[in-house]
């Protein structure tokens, strides 16, 4: 059951470096599956918009659209 913390750390991850394509793929797999790793997707999704939106910056800088 160490699948949440893995995937909760990319996710994390995700903010501060480009994914590996099979870190995606472990992703998308498991999101579906996981409410709580949605959540906290959802969560740190937010953290981020809110960052952003605070310092006036809103570069695309590779982040793809995801959703
Ligand atoms: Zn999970």
């Amino acid at each position: 059951m160490g699948k949440c913390k893995n995937i909760t750390r990319l996710l994390s991850d995700a903010l501060d470096r480009p994914l590996k394509a099979g870190e995606w793929v472990a992703i998308g797999l498991h999101l579906p599956t996981c409410s709580g790793c949605r959540n906290y997707r959802k969560h740190i999704g937010l953290l981020r918009a809110a960052a952003r939106a605070m310092s006036g910056l809103d570069d695309a800088d590779g982040d793809r659209a995801e959703d």
